[in-house]
């Protein structure tokens, strides 16, 4: 495999390793990667280091790799605090594989609520099917069919495999790519197709023979708790003595970061449409967001004038649900933030008069008491204007002001 590192001389310090200004490399030869030696010393230091400073998580008292991949799915894009009470909520439902496949995709995405990126529970929930019919229920220890269940990427496959099975396939993921960018001083952009293939061929490299597992949980820890994305302790981490950017003080040039992209300003309406006593809820479609949740009818609102949001509230709840609605009152603002959008959304009652057309795309609906929202999954402004039925907001109850802006999550 060739690669282009870049403009400037790449020296990595202590003699490790050593590449000429703007050439091609090729990882395959030791002079782009760490030697023997280095990744001896490089092991062991990280394995006493683990060894001391490992984080006690309910998943990493066992080898089952059906947990192991529970916490690894969830653990994609979330902080490890944050999925500890999910993790131990949704093992205690679905002990076992089967018990997974068995279950309703709507109870799947009920214990996922909140904990965003929804497309990875459905993923999971289909993978489990597809263990139960082919693989007697089991996660398989094979790459190759791992690699083929629904969900499990590159780095999934690697991480399972190695923490349940003590396999030898190394890992790379956001913790590990700025520590791997670190050790090799790295300056290229890390998300290219060509420094991802430096990066696994390190990652690769760094793998010892066995306990592969274990190597591969205490870089990604030595990455989330040392080597930082701001303000790296290197003070603490074992591999000072060996890391080039350390040596060169680079550590905050490197790796390189790309500029995020300002927030969006978005405005949306969820509409909340009663009819003797209950509420309208709809299932929302296979793609977007919130693919597979329930919801309140809900769209983006252009109109400002009072009389035109209230125009505008009745054509777009006729387009998703065909019915005829009259609105009523403006019950909350709930302002909430989804990746880079921060959405304000305004949240008005109507009250349904009738079925008026019957829409292309009808959506699953549910006409329910607002207690019984409880069973169904919800994004988490949908829980919050949820909530706030159940204690009665609206039909004539006091109108609260506006809630806060929520976390990330959805
Ligand atoms: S020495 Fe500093 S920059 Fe280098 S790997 Fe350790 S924490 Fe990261």
């Amino acid at each position: 495999m060739m690669f282009r590192i870049g403009d400037e001389l790449y020296h990595v310090a202590h003699g490790i390793l050593m590449a000429k200004q703007d050439r091609r490399i090729d990882t395959s030869h030791t002079d782009v990667l760490p030697t023997s030696e280095w990744k001896r010393t490089f092991r062991r230091r990280l394995i006493g280091w683990y060894r001391r400073h490992a984080r006690e998580m309910p998943w990493r008292e066992t080898r089952d790799p059906y947990r192991v991949w529970v916490s690894e799915i969830m653990l994609q894009q979330t902080q490890v605090a944050t999925v500890v009470p999910y993790f131990e909520r949704f093992i205690a439902a679905f002990p076992d594989i089967p018990a997974l496949a068995a279950a309703r995709e709507d109870e799947v995405l009920r214990l996922w609520e909140g904990l965003g990126y929804y497309r990875r529970a459905r993923q999971m929930h289909k993978a489990a099917g597809v263990m139960v019919e082919k693989h007697d229920g089991r996660f398989p220890r094979d790459a190759n069919s791992a690699g083929q269940l629904p969900g499990v990427g590159r780095y999934t496959l690697g991480a399972i495999l190695s923490i349940a099975f003590d396999a030898r396939q190394p890992i790379l993921e956001a913790n590990t790519v700025r520590l791997l960018s670190r050790l090799l001083a790295f300056d290229g952009d890390p998300t290219r197709a060509d420094a991802q293939r430096l990066l696994w061929a390190m990652a690769e490299a760094l793998l010892p023979r066995r306990e592969a597992g274990r190597f591969n949980q205490a870089l990604m820890e030595l990455g989330s708790q040392i080597c930082l994305p701001r303000g790296p302790r290197c003070e603490d981490c074992p591999a000072m003595t060996l890391c080039p950017t350390r040596a060169a003080g680079r550590q905050e040039e490197i790796p390189r970061t790309k500029k995020k992209p300002p927030p969006e300003e978005v405005r949306e309406a969820a509409v909340v449409v009663r009819r003797r006593g209950k509420v309208l809820l709809l299932r929302r479609d296979n793609a977007g967001r919130w693919a597979g949740l329930w919801d309140f009818p809900r769209f983006e609102l252009s109109s400002q004038r009072a009389d035109a949001v209230q125009r505008e509230l009745v054509e777009k709840v006729r387009q998703m649900t065909g019915f005829s609605v009259q609105p009523e009152a403006k019950l909350t603002t709930i302002k909430h933030s989804v990746t880079r959008f921060r959405i304000t959304l305004e949240c008005h009652e109507a009250r349904y008069l009738r079925q008026d057309v019957e829409p292309q795309n009808r959506p699953e609906m549910r006409w329910l008491l607002p207690e019984e929202l409880e069973a169904f999954p919800l994004s988490v402004s949908g829980r919050k204007l949820g909530c706030l039925l159940v204690e009665g907001i609206g039909s004539g109850a006091p109108v609260s002001g506006s809630a806060k802006r929520s976390s990330a999550k959805t």
